[in-house]
């Protein structure tokens, strides 16, 4: 019967998924915990409202001011009435969201002529944990130190306290999806009528009522506050609430604030008095204009809302549905080895033994098949190439995240010293996880995506073999020294765009931080300070840099159509004229941000050269230069190392640890700590060889993919072998694993580990067109502990033998020979 009611629903949703959701694409959308989708049925009836009717700000006398007025009234009973919140028992009040209602209550409390105590629980948003800086005293408290205060603790913890006192709690965790009961509001309000302390409930119900009927029905019972964001229910409006039971609410008089709004007279100059509204609660609580079309909008939100999915309860049944078809399918995911593929933190949504359930979230972590856990970064990489949304990583839930991934405040706190941030690369520390995966359902979620994302898991995580086999790592030819040759050279003279291809015939300069003229200019966001990346804008493969050294010039054309821009190509001269730039004062050269890096750069001030960039990518920026030879923050070093998959020792001593990612070599030399770059990413000089692009070409053809060219991996020395029969291209490919030194033409260059990749290289530089290949059988065929790799990284080693011509002005060019000294 449940079920039947269920499928319906299902079949209903996909039938009108295309039409409502035309932004959907081919997505697959679970982040409905950050926020749901809006409809086409609600944006439509919305823009219906807005043309038929004139609202004017509430504050005035006419017609169109009392049209929004008695609107915004009759939306505020409408909401009061979705949660069956009688209106005689409680008032709403529109906010920004649920943080602004949090704050406007903890701005109350901390008016109160003693100040206020306030204890929240362990599994609270962020937004809640703030309150505590407000607070005179604060503590965090478990689900077992709540039960213990309504069964008795209450009174004697209480015991010797008179400042008002608010416990907040979330209805439902925003990070696992766990609920927590209603019913300890009014056990908390009864622990504290036996005693003279008079304790507040603030109940977090943002999460909760994404997905399920709230019922305030029983007023005795309600929370005394209740803050929500209806976002985060209908997509639409940004607008958030604060319900406030009237037989409290004075408290919230405390309020020193007032503003345009909440204020009926106000006396300023010689004396200052002011009289707030009384009449309505929340007229002395909504300071300045309410976002009075929001509101309008939450109307047709809550009307079209029901009409798409029926009830709050409907909905309820159906995420909790699909939630446990996912929770089980994600569980039961097992590597060959029957290690589950998955840990699970949240609990199932039909768990027996809990009566409140699970709301319609799955958190949880990947592990291989030998234990090590999966980084969220690399998840995110192949998600995204996926079109899956999910949330990874902290999710605003510090309490909750640290219980489930067992982290110690100490560890929390070293964690941040050693540089890590939310959204991190590392973001597995010390072998611990340092963040979740988050999927989370809404009302429009159908069950092929949870089918979808359950695949995706097991086609891209579950590992299906056993015993474990070494990954493909390039074969060890010692003897039998490949007969290698450059076949191309690039440089890449502005950051993440175009390649210049080095003429056939010009022997090119290599310099310690790399090819000359190899990413010493970028471009810069005027706003941000932060060098520009193909991976956000495309476009930029599009914009090509070339060099001529006959003139000395960098000259930039774009090879996109464009009707606005008004040149199509600009230049710079190579030699470093301090008069073109913003500053010719080096030492307030502007501070940005590259990689992550601080670093500062010498700007151009040409707005010809600023506007060509700003109308191509349509975002203001600037072209910036970072020439060789700074200190300071005008300098960087390379972070390129040999990864543990390429370390001969350790595969054959020590695989089982290696492949656990808990051995990991040490830097092979310490020099390169050093070892001085531009703008690349990570090392002076990155190669790829054409073998190990041919076998992962015939792996995408393979697939039904088509193949991809040398320039996706944006290297600087393409390395071909003379001779390309299958056979030898087999032999060879990836061998450059194992290479520790590589001489090209007369000049030796040293190895400094696997280049690790990003989708970046799904960029096709030719037509700026993203795609999924070939970082998805890049993903199946390179991946080791959990990261991709394609190339390698290199750098010139200084001839041994001074003061011959070689030596002073090291070169290469397209058709050099190049030999191999494997590891
Ligand atoms: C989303 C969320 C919040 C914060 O909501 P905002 O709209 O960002 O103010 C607070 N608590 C929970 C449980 C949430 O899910």
């Amino acid at each position: 019967m449940k079920e039947d009611r269920v499928i319906a629903y299902n079949d209903r949703i996909e039938a009108i998924r295309k039409e409502e959701f035309p932004m959907l694409h081919d997505g697959i959308y679970l982040d409905h915990a950050g926020t749901t989708l809006y409809s086409k049925s609600l944006m439509d009836s919305f823009t219906t409202e807005m043309m038929k009717n004139m609202f004017g700000n509430p504050h005035s006398a006419s017609t169109s001011s009392r049209c929004t007025m008695s609107r915004i009234e009759n939306i505020r009973h409408r909401v009061l009435r979705f949660f069956n919140a009688d209106p005689a028992e409680f008032d709403l009040i529109f906010v920004a969201n649920a943080t602004a209602g949090i704050k406007l209550v903890s701005d109350a409390f901390r008016g109160c002529p003693e100040g206020f105590d306030f204890y929240y629980h362990q599994a609270s948003h962020t937004s809640l944990v703030g309150v505590r800086q407000e607070a005179r005293n604060s503590l965090c408290l478990d689900t077992k130190d709540v039960d213990e205060w309504i069964t008795g603790r209450f009174e004697s913890d209480m015991a010797s306290r008179s400042r008002a006192t608010l416990f907040a709690y979330p209805a439902q965790s925003n990070m696992d999806g766990r609920r927590y009961p209603l019913s300890w509001c009014q056990g908390l309000r009864k622990a504290s009528s036996r005693t003279e302390h008079r304790l507040y409930t603030l109940l977090d119900a943002a999460a909760y009522v994404t997905t399920s009927p709230l019922d305030l029905s029983n007023a005795a019972s309600a929370p005394d506050f209740t803050v929500l964001s209806f976002y985060k229910i209908f997509g639409f409006p940004d607008l958030g609430g604060l319900i406030v039971k009237r037989d409290t609410a004075s408290i919230l008089k405390q309020r020193r604030y007032f503003g345009g709004g909440t204020v009926d007279t106000v006396v300023c100059a010689k004396e200052q008095w002011h009289a707030s509204k009384t009449e309505n609660l929340h007229e002395a609580l909504e300071d300045g204009t309410l976002p009075i079309h929001n509101i309008i909008a939450l109307g047709s939100a809550l009307e079209v809302h029901h009409k798409l999915y029926g009830s709050m309860t409907d909905v309820a049944l159906h995420t909790s549905f699909l939630a446990s078809k996912l929770y089980r399918g994600l569980k039961n995911l097992r590597h060959s080895n029957g290690e589950p593929v998955c840990v699970m933190y949240s609990i199932p949504t039909d768990d027996a033994k809990t009566v409140l359930g699970n709301g319609p979230i799955v958190a949880f972590n990947l592990r291989s098949q030998l234990g090590a856990w999966i980084s969220l970064a690399e998840f995110e990489k192949l998600a995204v190439l996926k079109k899956i949304h999910v949330r990874t990583g902290g999710l605003c839930n510090p309490g909750g995240v640290a219980a489930a991934l067992g982290l110690e405040p100490w560890e929390i706190r070293q964690n941040f010293s050693a540089g890590f941030r939310c959204g991190n690369e590392n973001d597995i520390i010390n072998g611990k996880p340092t963040g979740v995966i988050r999927v989370s359902l809404g009302a429009m979620s159908t069950l092929s995506d949870v089918e979808r994302l359950t695949a995706f898991v097991e086609e891209f995580y579950r590992e299906n073999y056993n015993p474990p086999p070494i990954p493909r790592i390039g074969p060890i030819v010692e003897d039998d020294t490949p007969d290698l040759f450059v076949n191309a050279i690039m440089v890449y003279p502005i950051k993440s765009c175009g390649g210049f291809r080095v003429p056939a015939d010009a022997s090119w300069e290599v310099r310690p931080e790399g090819l000359a003229w190899d990413r010493e200019w970028c471009l810069l966001h005027h706003g941000t300070g932060l060098a520009l990346s193909q991976k956000r804008y495309p476009r930029m493969a599009l914009i090509r840099p070339s060099i001529d050294l006959s003139t000395s010039q960098l000259t930039v054309s774009y090879q996109g159509s464009l009707p606005r821009i008004e040149r199509t190509e600009i230049s710079v001269p190579l030699s470093v004229n301090s008069n073109l730039f913003q500053s010719k004062d080096t030492s307030r050269m502007k501070e940005s941000r590259v990689c992550g890096e601080g670093v500062s750069m010498m700007i151009y001030k040409s707005k010809d050269i600023t506007d060509f960039f700003s109308d191509i990518l349509g975002i203001p920026c600037a072209l910036a230069r970072f020439p060789p030879g700074g200190s300071g923050k005008s300098m960087r070093h390379a972070k390129a190392h040999l990864q543990s998959h390429q370390s001969r020792s350790i595969l054959q001593n020590d695989t089982q640890s290696q492949l656990n990612g808990i051995h990991t070599p040490p830097d092979s030399d310490s020099e390169s700590e050093r070892r001085r770059i531009l703008l690349s990413n990570e090392s002076p000089i990155l190669a790829i060889n054409m073998s190990s692009l041919a076998v992962l070409n015939s792996n995408i053809i393979k697939n039904g993919g088509i193949s991809i060219p040398a320039e996706a991996f944006r290297a600087n020395i393409v390395l071909g072998l003379s001779s390309t029969s299958p056979s030898n291209l087999e032999k060879y490919a990836y061998s450059e694993d194992n290479w520790k030194r590589v001489r090209i033409g007369a000049y030796d260059f040293k190895t400094l580990g696997a280049c690790r990749r990003c989708h970046m290289v799904c960029i096709n530089q030719e037509t700026a067109v993203k795609s999924a290949e070939p970082f998805i059988t890049l993903a199946k065929t390179r991946r080791f502990n959990g990261k991709v790799f394609f190339g390698v990284h290199m750098c010139h080693i200084p001839a041994v033998t001074p003061g011959t011509s070689e030596s002073q002005r090291p070169t290469i060019s397209v058709g050099d020979k190049a030999v191999v000294d494997t590891l």
